[in-house]
């Protein structure tokens, strides 16, 4: 008896569920009413994939979005899936197949439009057969306080009334609880169970950088990720086009995408970018609704986005195969006061919402200290806790030392105070910088005491000050001008003149690290890659249909060298190893022949539903012998990743073993490493900061880690 499991092994190839795909399957299977909420990339389609081939009767999927229903079946179809759909884009000939096809119960799986559900055709099919599953996809469009309502969506409450005995799963990325609760009872789901599975996105590195050249920055960019897929996001459909010849010029394989092309071009270009033919697309945000491209290996923002929820929809579209990704924001303050103009012509509710937008997106933008994670995350009411998530440009900056800023500080809440705590900060700046101004004029501000007195800092450090006031609880913005207010901390810091530690901002950022990329044979992932090209190309599809970029890379850095060794890449299932195995077998072992390479053994580990006890996995190997290079290598992951694990592993009471290797990640001389050991023992190793400081802040927080790690193991 196949199991959800072996399903997924045998005809996916995947090792482990992602998160909740395992919950929501087994409650579909038992027959309760299902809502499943994930992210962009969560695996949603495997949820009513597998159920389909374990019920008696037929699994229905309605969907939207007829121009991925083909990729999809495609998909399934390679991997043995026997799937169809009905739709307009079908010849007389093809639909007569599929409907007898369900009719005769040798399709599990049938896609439908919404508004086909209730044609002459449909209705007589369906009442012909067993409905045992009703999936409804992007479920948020059945909901008047969605962002994307679709009237023909109401036709499935007629549909779930013919069918009571079916079950219903509705699935959908958008998760705010009232479209939640709206979803459930247009559907009169009576006992259902909801699983909300985290919308944090490991693989996704975010950044943001200043702009000052954008188009230098760009192609510097671009020529790190040279021939990989990416989307470039403009405000404008001038910019689009200008920054789309531009990259064509400079050798770039470009499209522009925006709303003021062609029909044709657009549905051309579209195409050209899912099938691997073109690797940039520059392209307004009405680029990327609708399209599956599991491989998008990165998104830049050229301009500031609206507001958070766009910005994290829109980088949503990177990594949705689960290899890492980069998102680069490049911002401006002239971007802003370009947004604020067209908001500044906007009126009522309509002006207050997008400055509310507006201004979160600028604070999340400026924000150089907080993991970017948490107010991403906090938009969509996730917490997120973790102190480092190692995959953001705050998070892995080097530790930048705070100076004192009292007394600019001062200056600033002062200049607060005297005008009244009326204003909002731009004009204390220029109240602080002695603006001869209109409005400072008008208001008499250039005979307060403070008038003048900060000629020391440019106006965007004043502004950037203001900001980090607000983070650390001095100040309060309210009100649509944003106008600022002391806390009672602020009062207290006054009068008792206390220390404030902060940054001032330099005109330029250090430049950051970038994490390294997968360690896997580029060389043998462009042949395979190649491979699959022409076999898509041959069989019309999208390239991903073949296989992902997840099992190319495996493949580039496995060198697996039998068809039992195909069959443990991620995304082989027994299909397609009959289907592509000797194709791609014959590539790999005729690369590694000729280079003289080895099969790498995969120890298949469970990736992300492990991931909370990989830390154990991961000592014990160390503990077994493993180098930390290695273990690098094997889950590639970085070095530090692997040093993080064994500290949770090591904190957890694990007595770790201590070997030279962990000396070898250090550079530091012995001495400096007695001392830190000594400041360790003397002041525990949960936290690095009193450790940082009690070493005169000389030793970097890496190299802190592994003394850590040391001090632990003995
Ligand atoms: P969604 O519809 O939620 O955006 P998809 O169903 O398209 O996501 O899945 C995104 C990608 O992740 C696909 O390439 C899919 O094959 C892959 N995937 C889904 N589930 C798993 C899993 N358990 N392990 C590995 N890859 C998976
Ligand atoms: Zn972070």
């Amino acid at each position: 008896m196949p199991t959800p499991a072996s399903i997924l092994k045998d005809t996916f190839g995947y090792d482990s569920f992602h998160p909740y795909q395992r919950e929501i399957i087994e409650n579909v299977l038992a027959g309760r009413d299902t809502l499943g909420i994930m992210p962009t990339g969560g695996g949603k389609s495997l949820c009513y994939q597998i159920p389909s081939l374990m019920l008696d009767g037929l699994t229905l999927v309605v969907s939207p979005l007829i121009a991925l229903m083909k990729d999809q079946v495609e998909q399934m179809r390679t991997s043995g899936v026997p799937a169809v759909m009905l739709n307009s884009s079908l010849s007389p000939y093809e639909y007569q197949i599929n409907m007898d096809s369900v009719r005769d119960g040798s399709a599990k799986l049938l896609y439908l439009a919404p508004e086909t559900l209730f044609t002459g055709r449909i209705s007589s099919l369906l009442s012909q057969i067993e409905l045992a599953l009703l999936t409804i996809d992007e479920a948020h469009c059945i909901s008047e306080w969605g962002h994307d309502f679709r009237p023909e969506y109401r036709q499935l409450m007629d549909v779930r009334q013919r069918y009571p005995n079916a079950t219903c799963l509705a699935l959908t990325a958008t998760a705010t609880p009232r479209v939640r609760a709206d979803i459930k009872s247009s559907l009169k789901f009576e006992q259902s169970n909801e699983f909300i599975a985290s919308f944090n996105r490991e693989n996704l590195y975010i950044e943001v950088t200043p702009k000052r050249d954008g188009i230098g920055q760009t192609i510097s960019f671009l020529e790190k990720f040279k021939d990989q897929s990416g989307i470039i996001y403009c405000f404008s459909r001038r910019q689009v086009d200008e920054l789309a010849a531009y990259l064509k010029m400079k050798g770039f394989s470009a499209l522009p995408y925006h709303a003021g092309l062609e029909r044709e071009t657009r549905k051309a270009n579209q195409e050209a970018f899912v099938r691997d033919d073109v690797q940039i697309i520059v392209a307004t945000i009405a680029f990327g609704m609708g399209i599956n491209k599991p491989n998008a290996r990165f998104v830049i923002h050229y301009d500031l986005p609206k507001s958070v929820e766009g910005y994290y929809q829109e980088i949503g579209r990177a990594g949705r195969d689960g290899l890492p990704a980069h998102c680069l924001l490049l911002y401006n303050y002239s971007d802003v006061s370009k947004l604020r103009y067209f908001i500044s012509q906007k009126e009522g509710t309509e002006k207050r919402v997008a400055t509310e937008h507006l201004d979160a997106i600028v604070n999340y933008s400026e924000d150089e200290i907080n993991c970017r994670r948490k107010p991403l995350l906090a938009y969509f009411g996730e917490t997120y806790s973790d102190d480092n998530c190692e995959t953001c440009d705050n998070c892995t900056a080097e530790a930048r030392e705070l100076i004192d800023i009292t007394i600019p500080s001062q200056k600033f809440l002062s200049c607060v105070k005297r005008t009244g705590e009326r204003f909002g900060a731009g004009h204390v700046t220029d109240v602080l910088r002695g603006s001869k101004n209109k409005k400072v004029l008008r208001y008499g501000h250039e005979n307060l005491s403070t008038y003048g007195i900060g000629g020391d800092l440019t106006q965007k450090q004043w502004m950037h000050l203001s900001r980090q006031l607000t983070q650390m609880g001095y100040l309060q913005k309210s009100g649509e001008y944003s106008v600022l207010n002391l806390t009672p901390q602020a009062i207290d810091a006054l009068h008792n003149r206390t220390q404030i530690m902060g940054h001032i901002q330099e005109d330029e950022r250090q430049s950051r690290k970038v994490p390294e990329t997968l360690n896997y044979d580029q060389a043998l992932f462009a042949i395979l890659r190649q491979k699959r090209k022409e076999l898509a190309d041959e069989a019309s599809v999208p390239p991903y249909v073949i296989f992902s970029d997840k099992t190319l890379v495996e493949m580039s850095a496995y060198y697996p060298q039998s068809l039992e060794s195909v069959l443990k890449m991620s995304g082989v299932g027994q299909a397609k190893l009959g289907r592509y195995g000797e194709i791609f077998l014959k590539e790999i072992k005729s690369y590694c022949e000729s280079n003289g390479i080895k099969e790498k053994e995969k120890i298949s580990f469970r990736e992300r539903s492990d991931k909370n006890r990989r830390y154990m996995i991961v000592g014990e190997m160390y503990n077994a012998g493993e180098s930390i290079q290695n273990l690098s290598e094997r889950y590639q992951v970085q070095t530090g990743t692997i040093v993080n694990h064994l500290v949770r592993f090591a904190s957890a009471g694990n007595p770790l073993k201590n070997g030279t290797d962990l000396q070898a990640q250090t550079s530091l001389s012995p001495e400096e490493q007695a001392k830190a050991i000594q400041a360790f023992e003397e002041l525990g190793t949960d936290f690095l900061r009193p450790v940082f400081e009690k070493l005169n802040e000389k030793i970097s927080y890496d190299d802190l880690k592994i003394m850590r790690l040391i001090a632990l193991s003995q």
